[in-house]
């Protein structure tokens, strides 16, 4: 495997601005941040993208959806609401090949 930034992240070998972490997860602040709150949940397990999925990452997904929910009550945009993102690929946007989702809250443009 390459050089991967997310899991030097996720062993603390690079800092990063961490809010949340437990033995499978991670959720460390977006360096260009996009609004008031944008934050990356990404599981410690290396995969490349949602592309790269099997059968076996089904629980792991849904964890990272329903940590970021918790994470938008604990931000406080839980009631005006936030976006949730998987840029997948280059052609979608996706730059860091460790899967991630992004949770952007609060002034978010359409
Ligand atoms: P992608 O385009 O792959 O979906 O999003 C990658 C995100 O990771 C970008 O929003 C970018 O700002 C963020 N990012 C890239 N490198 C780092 C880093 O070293 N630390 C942190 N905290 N965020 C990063
Ligand atoms: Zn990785």
């Amino acid at each position: 495997m390459n050089y991967c930034i997310f899991c030097e992240i996720s062993n603390h070998q690079q800092p990063a601005d961490i809010v949340f972490e437990d033995e499978q997860m991670i959720v460390f602040k977006d360096i260009k941040p996009k609004a008031a709150v944008h934050f990356l949940i990404v599981p410690k397990k290396h995969i490349d993208s949602i592309e790269a999925l099997k059968e076996e990452d089904k629980e792991l997904v849904s964890q990272m959806i329903f940590l970021a929910k918790k994470m938008a009550q604990e931000q406080g945009v839980s009631q005006t609401g936030y976006k949730l993102l998987f840029n997948v690929l280059r052609g979608g946007g996706q730059l860091i090949d460790h899967i991630h989702l992004h949770l952007i809250g609060g002034e978010v443009r359409p």
